[in-house]
């Protein structure tokens, strides 16, 4: 409690970013503490390590420095989730909807191994929506996803429902 008392004190809310209206939780107070920065990795990886985690999806642009390093603590492999048009190879792309309008993520294809146990992470999950199309990314190339993790959940937005609610129901968890 005293650990997640602290990692909450380096997060930063900031009204009005990137739209009226929206509260961001800047994460960025926490990246540059070192304490704050350690427990949160330990914290994010100590539930999986003997889980089995083959592959760790990291989503653009914060779930790759946690997912990075929550991948190394798992003797994981790491494999991105991008925005249209970063990845240089073959890829898989998936349109979600957003709260205004849509977005595509990517995959490059054949980078997950047949039946790999995947774990998703990013640093917020809010409505749920890019979670789970990185998630069915994963699926579509042979992964099964066993969890998601999140360093921050924003609870009033429901997106665990959203994730709970996929037919193979993994796990879902947040600091
Ligand atoms: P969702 O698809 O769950 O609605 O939105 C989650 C995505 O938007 C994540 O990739 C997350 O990084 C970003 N995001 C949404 N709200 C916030 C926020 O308040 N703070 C941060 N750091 N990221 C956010």
């Amino acid at each position: 409690a005293h650990a997640l008392a602290y990692l909450q004190s380096k997060l930063r809310d900031v009204p009005d970013f990137p739209k009226p209206g929206i509260l961001f939780k800047d994460i960025t107070p926490l990246l540059a503490d070192p304490r704050a920065l350690h427990i949160t990795i330990d914290l994010l990886a100590e539930r999986f390590i003997g889980e089995r985690i083959d592959i760790v999806v990291g989503i653009e642009s914060r779930g790759f420095i946690f997912g990075g390093a929550v991948a190394t603590r798992l003797n994981a492999g790491f494999v991105p989730v991008r925005k249209l048009g970063k990845l240089p190879w073959k890829t898989d792309r998936l349109t979600y909807a957003l709260e205004y309008g849509e977005a595509e993520l990517e995959m490059h294809m054949d980078s997950i191994p047949k039946g790999a146990r995947v774990l998703v992470v990013d640093d917020v999950l809010a409505t749920g929506g890019t979670a789970s199309a990185a998630a069915e990314l994963a699926r579509r190339q042979g992964g099964t996803v066993e969890a998601f993790a999140f360093v921050v959940e924003l609870d009033f937005l429901a997106g665990r429902s959203r994730l709970d609610s996929e037919n193979t129901r993994p796990a879902v968890y947040s600091l």
